[in-house]
């Protein structure tokens, strides 16, 4: 049997492109994954979503993507489906010095692109996260329609949602190998056999460098660990309090709530390369928890008593700009790309899936995939945040 379309890789960009390959019409679309729905680096996600950005095409994949995450059950036309959407608001804030000018360009163009942000006063800040201090913030943003949500759960519910309009998903299966005739994809040989389509879509994350074993095509991606910290302080980091990106601390850490009272707590900027791609539990040694524990301490008083309750580490897909790279591979007809997010992927899946579903089936894009090409890397016309390395972009 031949297929419309063969994506590799479950997790959620995986998914968010098969459910939008099969509601844009696609037939027999399979989805191969070596291991199971979510499982790769989705399931370590921190889950926070934002359209704040300084690179607009970023802004307008997150804007629309939010729409979806606001309405996941009837996007889905699924009442179980859930994405365990938490919509508290993100703040993000600066001291004088060099991120401030970044921050207030981003700002000023979130709201020309039609987003409500509101600039806060430090009071202001205050009453919203009343555990932080503001006292030399020079410039406060707050978007309202913003969050955090559970990556593993909006890829259980794509995949759902996906296997519903008839996509298979095939899990413990090993793509081994791609198949070129004439230089044209014909599909896939994998420790299942042969999978034979004209379309195959990698959403493979870290294990994006197979695409280079296969075609020869350089594939600009390293596997980078990061390590996430839960705290449980005297005080608790309450879910109705908002997500805070402090550009100020010195590893630009991203905070949020977990678990309805703790703080969930990473750093925003480059983690540590990995000399091959793996998503397994690495090490987080004492040193750096208690290196986070200060910036957290300098910024949330009370956290200065606050004990390590959990922590795990998790994986980017980082490429040299920090952003992905989405859209068909030029030289190889048939094969249709996207990897590279770099830390910041989930907030943008639903309307990744939605525009790489549209290129692989010939359609229109709801938004050019020109600036996320390959050729940038060979052009230079860069996707570089403003912010420097990290996933804020
Ligand atoms: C610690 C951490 C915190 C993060 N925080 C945020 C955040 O707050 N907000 C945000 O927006 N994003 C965040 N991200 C990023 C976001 O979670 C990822 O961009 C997103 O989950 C990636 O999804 P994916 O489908 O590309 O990758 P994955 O979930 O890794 O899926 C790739 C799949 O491909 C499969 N695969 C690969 N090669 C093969 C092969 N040859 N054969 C068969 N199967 C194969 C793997 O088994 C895997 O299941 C974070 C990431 C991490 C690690």
């Amino acid at each position: 049997m031949t297929h419309d379309a063969i994506v590799i890789g479950a997790g959620v960009i995986g998914t968010s492109i098969a459910y939008h390959l099969a509601a844009l019409g696609a037939r027999n679309v399979v989805v191969l994954d070596r291991g199971t729905i979510g499982a790769g680096t989705s399931s370590q996600s921190s889950g926070i979503l934002r359209t704040h950005y300084s690179v607009p095409e970023n802004v307008e994949l997150a804007r629309r993507s939010w729409q979806v995450f606001e309405s996941f059950a009837a996007y889905l036309e699924d009442d179980d489906a859930s994405a365990g959407l938490v919509r508290c608001g993100y703040l993000i804030a600066a001291p004088e010095g060099s991120k401030l000018a970044p921050l207030r360009d981003a700002l000023a163009a979130q709201q020309d692109q039609g987003i409500t942000v509101q600039l806060l006063t430090p009071q202001e800040a205050a009453q919203r996260l009343p555990i932080c201090r503001f006292d030399d913030a020079a410039l406060i943003g707050f978007e309202p329609e913003a969050g955090f949500a559970d990556a593993y759960l909006v890829a259980s519910g794509f995949a759902r949602a996906a296997r519903r309009r008839g996509v298979r998903i095939i899990e413990g299966v090993e793509v081994e190998q791609l198949l070129l005739e004439g230089g044209r994809v014909v599909g896939v040989e994998t420790s299942q056999g042969r999978f034979s389509s004209a379309t195959v879509v990698s959403a493979q994350n870290i294990w994006a460098r197979d695409i280079e074993r296969w075609t020869g095509i350089e594939t600009p991606v390293r596997a980078e660990r990061h390590s996430v910290l839960a705290l449980a302080g005297p005080t608790p980091y309450a879910s109705t309090m908002p997500v805070y990106k402090d550009l100020g601390s010195p590893g630009m850490l991203y905070c949020r709530s977990y678990g309805g009272t703790q703080m969930l707590v990473s750093e925003g900027g480059a983690g540590e390369t990995l000399p091959e791609p793996d998503n397994e539990q690495g090490d987080i040694p004492v040193d750096h928890v208690l290196q986070i524990g200060a910036q957290v301490a300098e910024r949330f008083p009370s956290f200065e008593s606050a004990g390590l309750a959990s922590s795990w580490t998790g994986v980017y897909d980082v490429t040299p700009d920090w952003n992905p790279v989405l859209g068909r591979l030029p030289d190889v007809p048939g094969l249709v790309v996207a990897y590279g997010f770099s830390g910041h992927g989930f907030k943008l899946s639903p309307a990744v899936g939605r525009v790489i579903a549209q290129e692989a089936l010939g359609l229109p894009t709801d938004v050019s995939l020109a600036p996320y090409a390959l050729e940038r890397f060979r052009s230079g016309r860069l996707l570089r945040g403003r912010y420097g390395s990290g996933a804020v972009s």
